[in-house]
């Protein structure tokens, strides 16, 4: 059996970047993924201005440039007849699969034992550390390790004992990508196309190889009764006044768990909760990246700590009161954004409010820097 102090499991952006923090601060760390790399990821492919401040106070800000991706300056909002186009104060379009892997590739120069179509089951619990049990194949491998962080995702079981509460009504995600011969030339890089309808929303964004990456959340049932994803994404733009994507309907889509969701608490002994893993709410704001690489930062300062009775609950706090906080005005946020007759009349007031678009600016706050 090997040991090693740290054993994290799902290489997204939570996982690779809380691998790197503790590989820098001298621990031996073992990265787990299921997948083979590069792998998709069904994302809108947005790294906000926070998430790319996480990466460059992290030494990791090269990356996007070196991916090519593309700077985003506009967001546009399209609910009932209207469109309302709001400036982006930064971030950048990137897809995930070279995104993920760009982030392996470091954690991997970091020191970081990587392996890939491996996955993790949480085993036994001793005192002064956590057994997992790996399995690649045919072959299973069981390691020790000081503590253990679970990155595993949305649809992450790793800590089975403790399912995630998800949200009654919640919405599913849906992805897929439409190449650049494909793509209506009046949709540019560098802008965020956003349309609202009922029973969902779809985003779409031109990504670093000029083809369109498109992401939605859908209410499962209406979803069906339209017809499926590629349906239900043409009828949402058609109902938007945005322009027709006629290849969205055949496209191969991929789908999620429900989104919204949330843990009791972010662990049990010797493992901790990070990314997604550790509850989501729904893309609309963009946020899900910044959140994912915050709760590596702060989860990587506590796991260097020594492990006591009260790791677990000193995490969920401050999980609550740093990301929970984002999550919870992005949750208002996308509560607006369901109801598309109060979108559009909220679209129209801010016209008329005096000191111009203060609400439209609300819609934007994922995408204008938060700090957290
Ligand atoms: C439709 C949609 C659109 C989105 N758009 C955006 C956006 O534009 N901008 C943004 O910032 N965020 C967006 N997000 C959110 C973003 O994708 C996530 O918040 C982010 O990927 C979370 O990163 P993570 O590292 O926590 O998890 P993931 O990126 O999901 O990584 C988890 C990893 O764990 C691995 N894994 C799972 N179980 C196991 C196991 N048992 N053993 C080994 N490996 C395992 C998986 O293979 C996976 O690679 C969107 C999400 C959805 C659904």
């Amino acid at each position: 059996m090997k040991d090693f102090d740290a054993a994290v499991i799902g290489a997204g952006p939570a996982g690779t970047t809380a691998a790197i923090a503790l590989a820098r601060r001298g621990l031996s760390v073992l990265l787990v993924d299921r997948c083979a790399f590069p792998r998709d990821k069904v994302c809108g492919c947005c790294v906000n201005c926070a998430a790319l401040r996480e990466l460059a106070e992290t030494g990791l800000g090269d990356i996007p440039g070196q991916l090519g991706a593309k700077p985003l300056r506009e967001f546009r909002l399209y609910c009932g007849n209207l469109v309302r186009s709001l400036p982006l104060p930064g971030g950048v379009s990137v897809s995930r699969r070279v995104l993920d892997a760009a982030l392996v590739d470091r954690a991997v120069a970091s020191g970081v034992t990587f392996r890939q179509r491996t996955s993790a089951k949480l085993g036994s619990s001793e005192k002064n550390h956590r057994t997992v049990l790996l399995r690649c194949g045919d072959d299973q491998q069981t390691i020790r390790a000081g503590i253990v962080l679970a990155a595993d995702g949305i649809s992450g079981s790793f800590l089975a004992g403790d399912p995630p509460i998800v949200a009654p009504r919640s919405y599913m995600g849906a992805g897929t990508f439409i190449p650049m011969e494909k793509v209506p030339r009046n949709y540019r890089a560098g802008t965020i196309y956003m349309a609202c309808a009922t029973g969902g929303y779809v985003g779409m964004v031109r990504i670093e190889d000029g083809s369109f990456n498109v992401a939605a959340a859908f209410c499962p049932r209406t979803m069906k009764i339209a017809g499926g994803p590629g349906a239900m994404a043409t009828r949402i733009l058609a109902q938007a006044a945005c322009e027709a994507v006629p290849a969205l309907r055949d496209a191969p889509w991929h789908g999620t768990a429900l989104l919204t969701r949330r843990r009791r608490q972010l662990g049990e002994h010797r493992v901790l909760l990070l990314g997604d893993a550790g509850g989501y709410v729904e893309p609309f704001t963009g946020e899900g990246i910044a959140w994912a690489l915050a709760s590596a930062r702060l989860v990587a300062e506590l796991a260097l700590e020594p492990w006591t009775h009260h790791t677990v609950a000193r995490w969920t706090q401050l999980h609550h009161q740093t990301i929970g906080r984002r999550q919870r005005l992005c949750r208002a946020v996308t509560c607006m954004v369901r109801r598309p007759k109060l979108l559009g009349f909220l679209m129209r007031l801010s016209d008329g409010l005096p000191g111009g678009n203060f609400m439209m600016k609300q819609f934007n706050r994922g995408v204008a820097c938060p700090r957290m």
